[in-house]
């Protein structure tokens, strides 16, 4: 795997407003720093333990995006150091960051993790249950915690129309959600969705954070 290469070729690809967040899950220190070593400083990663073995070897600069499912006891390992949390799914996950967050003085962004799929096995909220919590208005609260924008991951199937018509859902929920609740709140900005397999089609869906793994960095054993 030329890690550099596949880097560069998935960036031209990309409108200049869309991250892209290498997901090196499964994958070592020494692979990291290649791409690092490319320039690129957005890694994520989806589990925790993990995270915090391969962190303290690498550059400080990186910017680390957690992107999997994050039980609450494990939130205090993440909050010192991490960029963004891709998989807020619940409203006591997000008590639970701002309470660590305020524990070492830092404001998280977080994204609210939306279940898109057909398949029951993907995590996240419903719109009506998302749309609740932001009634609620407790995050309001929240202040070490910005939230962000939406996460969702779509079907896996190859077919196209199916993933599309999920990532335009999500980006149709997006739009509601800010102007309903963050119509002067320019954090809440961003779409995050897209992965090796599709993508493509979420950037034509107007995603702003593509996930993508196994493209860059090879399966995963
Ligand atoms: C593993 C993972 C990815 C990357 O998947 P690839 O298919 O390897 O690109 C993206 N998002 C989430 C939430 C993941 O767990």
């Amino acid at each position: 795997m030329d890690i550099q290469k596949n880097i560069d070729e998935i960036k031209s690809q990309l409108p200049a407003e869309t991250r892209l967040v290498a997901v090196s899950k499964f994958h070592g220190v020494d692979e990291i720093l290649k791409a690092y070593d490319g320039g690129h400083k957005i890694f994520g990663e989806s589990r925790v333990q993990e995270l915090i073995e391969k962190q303290p070897h690498l550059p400080e600069d990186i910017e680390w995006h957690f992107i999997g499912r994050l039980q609450r006891n494990k939130v205090r390992f993440i909050t010192p150091f991490i960029s963004c949390i891709h998989s807020v799914d619940s409203e006591r996950l997000l008590r639970q960051i701002e309470r660590q967050a305020a524990r070492v003085d830092r404001v998280i962004p977080c994204l609210l993790q939306m279940h898109i799929a057909e398949e029951d096995t993907k995590t996240g909220f419903s719109e009506e249950e998302c749309w609740k919590l932001l009634e609620s208005n407790k995050w309001r609260e929240y202040k070490h915690i910005q939230l962000s924008g939406v996460m969702g991951m779509a079907t896996f199937t190859d077919d196209e129309a199916v993933v599309r018509k999920e990532f335009a859902k999500l980006q149709a929920f997006f739009n509601k959600v800010k102007e309903h609740f963050f119509a002067d709140g320019p954090h809440f900005k961003e779409v995050s969705m897209g992965m090796s397999s599709d993508y493509k089609i979420a950037v034509e869906e107007g995603s702003t954070i593509i996930r993508v793994g196994s493209n860059i960095f090879g399966e995963r054993e």
